[in-house]
């Protein structure tokens, strides 16, 4: 079995899932402009709520946001550019929340918000790469994904649900350090419009494949050609 399923916080698509959401900037940032970037959140959670529906599966979001109306003070804004991916993003947030990151962490959530599942997203007030911090071990610890906004590189929903979706299991499907050159281009013929291929498309033309939707659990179909496409 591949080994990001399953394991973290963000396990399967399916059942409840409490978002907590981090906006973070080292100068000011207006309302408004987060205000617009959080209903991509929920623009977000709907696409994939709507996906989940058509495997038959029930998913519903859960929000808690951080930094929305006051700032949210951080030592470290984290960057990938830099050279320096962090590792355990989400604890590191959290724990400056005041939410515990033990052992008790997915009790505490059940408890909180009433959700079986959690995931942290941090929106980023400036340029950089996003990334996602999957758990490859078992463990119920938290997941995380951060994402840049600024005036050139916007937010966009897409890029929202592909790093929710690694959170889940889903693997790159465009060209990088674990997808080839031709597996890019094998994807660009069968399913140019996969949003862990390519997520840049509107929303209403984004989909899900069948290896994306086996990797985060939406079914069990395993078929053989997902093999060609899972890191070695
Ligand atoms: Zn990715």
């Amino acid at each position: 079995m591949y080994p990001y399923i399953n394991k973290g916080s963000a396990k399967k698509l399916e059942g409840s899932i409490y978002v907590i959401t981090f906006f973070v900037s080292d100068n000011p940032w207006s309302i408004i402009e987060k205000m617009d970037l959080f209903k991509y959140v929920r623009d977000a959670e709907s696409w994939l709520e709507v996906k989940a529906n058509e495997y038959g599966k029930k998913l519903r979001f859960v929000n808690g946001v951080h930094g929305l109306f006051e700032p949210f003070m951080t030592d470290i804004v984290p960057d990938y550019e830099s050279g320096n991916p962090q590792w355990g993003i989400a604890e590191k947030y959290l724990e400056t929340a005041g939410y515990p990151v033990d052992a008790s962490y997915p009790e505490w959530i059940k408890k909180n918000s009433g959700c079986n599942q959690s995931l942290v997203f941090i929106i980023a007030n400036m340029i950089g790469r996003g990334y996602a911090n999957p758990s490859y071990w078992e463990s119920d610890g938290p997941e995380g994904a951060i994402l840049y906004h600024s005036e050139n590189w916007k937010l966009t929903a897409g890029s929202i649900i592909h790093e929710f979706l690694h959170l889940f299991g889903a693997v790159d499907l465009y060209e990088t350090n674990v997808q080839s050159a031709e597996n890019s281009e094998r994807m660009e013929l069968m399913y140019p419009k996969e949003v862990m291929h390519n997520p840049h498309h509107p929303l209403k033309e984004l989909i899900i494949s069948p290896l994306t939707a086996w990797l985060v659990g939406l079914c069990d179909k395993e078929e053989t050609w997902f093999n060609t496409f899972l890191p070695k």
